[in-house]
């Protein structure tokens, strides 16, 4: 902050929060908000939010009160901001210093917007600009879907979707989340639109032909009238069209094909014609994996364990069902140190989505040694037979090959017993081309406070077979035994590693740190139909549902083929729709179910979230007996996965 200080020494500050990200880089929240202060050093105007105690404190304690403007819902602060929400929108109430008082009007109803909408009001007044002139530009501002979108494009394509603006730094920004992307066989391509907060002198072009060059593109499409001057400053391969109507009607001469596609425009070109059109043919029903979420639960179990032990995450079942090569992409990005999957086949299929990071199989079955070495998979070996035959094959190969060793202490899943360790260490001491890289074991009831005296049985009996191993072979093996749930309740037992898996999603199966979890996965559809019915008609197959009085019924775009399971049925589940609670009625069928919405005011195409913040997985896994791992693992290949970067 205090480098950050110098470039751009403020003069009107705003502390607009005190969140949790970068924590783990602080001592406490106060060193935190400390470091923050540094950038006000020399602000004639500090703005904050009085509730937000120990930002008040530290301010009122470390800044001259004349520089001090504050602002809260109650009394006690130069500005008092309440607010009352109604169906379209807040009132925001004010009493100013010199008690003068204004409404002012806004379309924004979220904690969010109406906190940031309450910091802008206190710096212009600060500022002395009148509450009317605010008030107008207030109504100006509307909601924008400020997200980078990944999602699945025709013909094999992935299209990066960024079309809300367009400047200089957002292209870099993008540009730079293209390039972490993963293009196995097409080319790179960029759709962009005029800036038109950068205007059109030269150097805006130059820059973006830089930038192009700079993170080679393979092919420009620039889209506006701005470009025709600067033609010559792009590959002479690039197209150039005048409006979004042209380029509408000219995607054929693209020759999409397993391309990557960075689609970013200015709101004015409306780009998201563009994306609509490029878009796999898909119903609307799908899954929105959170990359910020997926990182903030990251950081928050690395934050459990010591400096320095690793982190493997568990990928099998294509990640939880959100997409292993995308998600372990991103793992690959934030510092995940080894991945792990169930079959030798979901490796193969990492690896071909170039995946670089060390991966575990599991459950390797006869192993295709071969294949295994191809694609640098370290297989776990977990009974006598295995180890024998792999120690055959091995005499005869030239090459090395690294395992992990499965010891079973509890689970009775998988896992050499004690009785077959001796045996396993003798082949171990001859085999000199078998590296044990890893020794592990499963804990069978991590998330129960009941099996703790089971739980530690199981580690100490970890700890000395993998020792007695150690020891006699020589060997250095990374040691685990902690899936999610252990991490929490038993972080001293990490050893060297730890193997993350629903934890990552923000689903905290012990219930002990849900609170610190970011919900990361959202499976939501859109509304096909409305209908008025009649108290006592009744609703789809075997007519199990019936209108309890007159009221309006939804259909939605998602069935048991795409994973919301059929015991969701007959009002055991509710839906999210217009920010209420709908419950489901009648059965729900293959590719639809049905929302009792009498009141709500639905229309068709509007959005359904069948689970996400809310409800929650953990909810509705509890609602029909089953556990969130099953709900998750059983969305259908059918749901499109998104991933999106707030
Ligand atoms: C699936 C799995 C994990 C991860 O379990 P979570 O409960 O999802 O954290 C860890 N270790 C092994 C051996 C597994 O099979």
């Amino acid at each position: 902050m205090a480098a950050l200080t110098q470039i751009i020494q403020p003069q009107l500050g705003i502390f607009t929060n005190i969140g949790s990200a970068h924590d783990e880089h602080f001592e406490d929240t106060r060193a935190k908000i400390e470091e923050k202060c540094k950038l006000f050093q020399s602000a004639k105007y500090l703005i904050y939010r009085k509730d937000q105690t120990q930002v008040g404190q530290y301010l009122e304690e470390n800044f001259d009160p004349s520089v001090l403007i504050s602002w809260s819902d109650k009394a006690g602060a130069d500005y008092i901001l309440s607010v009352k929400r109604h169906n379209n929108g807040s009132k925001i109430y004010l009493i100013g210093k010199d008690f003068q008082t204004y409404t002012f009007l806004t379309s924004f109803r979220d904690q969010a917007s109406l906190e940031n909408i309450r910091h802008v009001i206190t710096a212009a007044l600060s500022l002395g600009m009148k509450p009317e002139i605010i008030q107008q530009g207030l109504k100006l501002l509307h909601a924008v879907d400020m997200r980078l979108t990944l999602k699945s494009g025709s013909k094999g394509c992935k299209l990066i979707d960024d079309s809300y603006n367009n400047d200089l730094a957002g292209l870099e920004l993008a540009l730079e989340f293209m390039s972490q992307q993963i293009t196995a066989s097409g080319r790179k391509i960029l759709i962009l639109s005029e800036m038109q907060q950068e205007g059109k002198e030269e150097v805006v072009f130059q820059k973006i032909a830089w930038l192009l060059k700079h993170y080679s593109i393979d092919l420009f499409v620039g889209v506006g009238k701005g470009f025709a001057d600067f033609k010559h400053l792009f590959p002479a391969e690039s197209d150039f069209y005048e409006s979004t109507d042209m380029i509408l009607r000219n995607l054929e001469a693209l020759s999409l094909s397993n391309d990557l596609v960075l689609i970013k425009g200015a709101r004015a070109y409306g780009f998201e014609r563009v994306v609509q059109k490029l878009e796999a043919l898909a119903h609307e029903t799908i899954l929105e994996i959170n990359l910020n979420s997926l990182r903030h639960n990251f950081i928050h179990y690395r934050q459990k364990i010591k400096p320095g032990t690793k982190i493997m995450v568990m990928v099998k079942a294509f990640a939880y069902g959100g997409g292993a090569a995308e998600i372990a992409n991103y793992l690959q990005e934030i510092g995940a140190d080894y991945l792990s999957v169930a079959y030798t086949d979901e490796g193969v299929f990492l690896r071909n989505n170039g995946i670089t990071l060390p991966i575990m199989v599991m459950n390797p079955g006869s192993y295709h040694l071969e294949l295994l070495q191809e694609h640098a998979l370290e297989p776990v070996v977990y009974n006598l037979n295995q180890l024998k035959s792999l120690s055959n094959a091995m005499d005869s190969n030239s090459g090395l090959l690294s395992v992990h060793l499965e010891l079973d202490t509890g689970m009775r899943r998988l896992g050499m017993s004690d009785q077959e360790l001796d045996e396993a260490i003798s082949i171990l001491q001859q085999c000199s081309n078998l590296k044990v890289a890893g020794i592990f074991t499963h804990l069978a009831g991590a998330d129960e406070a009941v099996h703790k005296d089971f739980t530690l049985s199981q580690i100490s009996s970890f700890e000395s077979s993998s020792n007695r191993i150690i020891q006699e072979t020589g060997c250095k093996p990374i040691r685990h035994c902690l899936n999610s749930a252990g991490i929490i309740r038993y972080p001293e037992f990490a050893f060297d590693m730890v193997r993350l898996g629903i934890g990552l999603y923000g689903i905290e199966v012990n219930q002990l740190e849900q609170d610190k979890l970011q919900p990361a996965m959202t499976l939501k559809t859109v509304v096909s139909q409305v209908r008025t019915l009649q108290k006592g008609e009744t609703i789809g197959y075997g007519r199990k549902g019936e209108m309890k009085n007159d009221g309006e019924v939804a259909t939605l775009a998602i069935g048991y083929a795409d994973g919301y399971d059929r015991r969701f049925s007959n009002g055991k589940a509710t839906v999210l729709i217009k920010g209420q609670m709908a419950p489901i009625i009648g059965n729900v069928c293959m590719d639809m179910c049905m929302a009792d919405v009498t009141g709500l005011n639905v229309f068709e195409g509007d959005e359904a979230i069948l689970f996400g913040a809310r409800p929650s997985i953990m909810d509705l896994a509890a609602k029909i007996e089953t556990i969130p791992y099953e709900l998750l693992t059983g969305i259908g290949p059918r749901v499109k996965r998104q991933y999106i970067l707030d």
